[in-house]
């Protein structure tokens, strides 16, 4: 039996004219032989309106009763897209998360997925010849309804090919996956191929197109992932293991994340353990720091900066409050007008002045670096805000990434 996993986002199931182009791409795959695993996302802007409503009856709503929510976005594509299916003489089913059973930790709203009943949907298909899942939901040992985290639908695609042992392909309103993004950069180019780090680099830079957590899972168990698009033919992008193709580009792409904000505590003593006792409670407290700098000591002070996500601004001033008294430094400085800007590129393992032609095109046009951190196959540079769109150009066109 040859399996394929298709997965359809919400702009792909918006409404009934993009359900009948989802379901001329789920019948090509059936005119090629395979028995198709249709993993569907809600309707868009569906669970965006079941998680106000959440909010809007309830003060402080049950995270478990988000989850049984939220979910029933999935719940209406797969009935609805089942029924197109039948109508044009398919034999479909619906699945539910626990139908499969998709099963979860219970960490309602962000949940992990521990395994996926594989007989079963082998039994299935036996059966049907095309089974659309919902996307996004699981469920606990104690038939609990959760979900995956924004975005879980490609989580559950992947994941539902990594149970079967079948490629996987991701349908979106994008051709793929770009060398960076289009809307700022005209000549952004599809990639034809892209390797697991990269993207995950890409993705967790806010070069939207998949969650991470499903790029993670597909580099884990080894599924080839291909992004493409419901309203086109063209190729799309190979999310793929690396190749000597890939080694061969030197930066592959370009990302920004402008949902950043910069801290800076002042004079805090240099002194063993003041990381630890500035960066526990922020851990403790579920932000994510990223980049990190801490001057050379003067008169045994230093300074720290750091980045965190914007919308854990409030909570890390707070906690940096705290941590100015009981150290006696100086002061809590922060911008919220701050944007990393990232290239990208496997290739930067084996060749040296990257990161120095970065730092060259950026002078270029004048663009001040305020902090730089480097990995083995990224250059980041925090950059003011208001100079993204410039930057993320001129680091596109410093590395030949565009269109001839
Ligand atoms: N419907 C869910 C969301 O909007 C899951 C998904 O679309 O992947 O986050
Ligand atoms: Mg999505």
């Amino acid at each position: 039996m040859r399996i394929l996993v298709q997965k359809f986002g919400g702009t792909s199931v918006a409404n009934l004219e993009c359900m009948k182009k989802v379901r001329e791409k789920v019948l090509a795959a059936r005119a090629k032989g395979f028995k198709v695993v249709v993993v569907l996302s809600a309707m868009s802007g569906e669970t965006n309106r079941l998680l106000g409503l959440a909010k809007e009856w309830s003060t402080s709503p049950d995270p478990a009763e988000i989850d049984v929510l939220v979910s029933t976005g999935e719940q209406v594509s797969v009935a609805l897209f089942s029924m197109l299916m039948k109508d044009a003489g398919v034999n479909s089913r619906s699945l539910l998360g626990y139908q499969v059973p998709v099963s979860t930790d219970c960490d309602h709203g962000n949940a992990r997925i521990l395994g996926i009943n594989q007989d079963k949907l082998q039994a299935l298909l036996e059966e049907h010849d095309v089974l659309a899942v919902a996307g996004f939901q699981g469920c606990t040992d104690e038939a609990r309804v959760t979900t995956l985290g924004r975005g879980g639908s490609d989580t559950s695609a992947v994941a539902f090919a990594a149970a079967l042992g079948c490629e996987c392909e991701i349908y979106t309103d994008v051709e793929g996956v770009y060398t960076t993004d289009p809307n700022i950069v005209s000549t952004a180019r599809k990639m034809d191929r892209v390797s697991y780090d990269e993207m995950l680099e890409m993705a967790s830079m806010g070069a939207k197109v998949l969650q991470i957590r499903s790029v993670e899972f597909a580099k884990k168990y080894k599924v080839p992932v291909l992004v493409r698009s419901t309203f086109s033919d063209a190729p799309g992008t190979l999310v793929t293991q690396e190749d000597s193709r890939m080694e061969a580009v030197l930066v592959s792409g370009i990302a920004y994340d402008k949902d950043q904000a910069r801290v800076t505590l002042r004079d805090v003593p240099d002194v063993p353990g003041i990381a630890s006792k500035l960066f526990g409670p922020l851990a403790a407290g579920g932000v994510v720091v990223d980049m990190i700098v801490q001057n050379p000591s003067r008169e045994n002070k230093t300074d720290m900066t750091f980045t965190v996500p914007r919308g854990d601004l409030d909570k890390t001033l707070e906690l940096m409050a705290e941590i100015q008294k009981e150290t006696n430094a100086a002061e809590v400085l922060h911008d919220l007008h701050v944007c990393k800007v990232s290239a990208i590129g496997v290739g930067m393992r084996n060749h040296s002045g990257v990161a120095a032609q970065a730092f060259d095109a950026l002078r270029r046009e004048n663009i001040n670096i305020l902090m730089i951190s480097t990995s083995e196959i990224k250059i980041t540079c925090l950059i003011e805000e208001k100079y993204t769109e410039l930057a993320v150009r001129t680091l596109h066109d410093a590395f030949g990434l565009g269109k001839e």
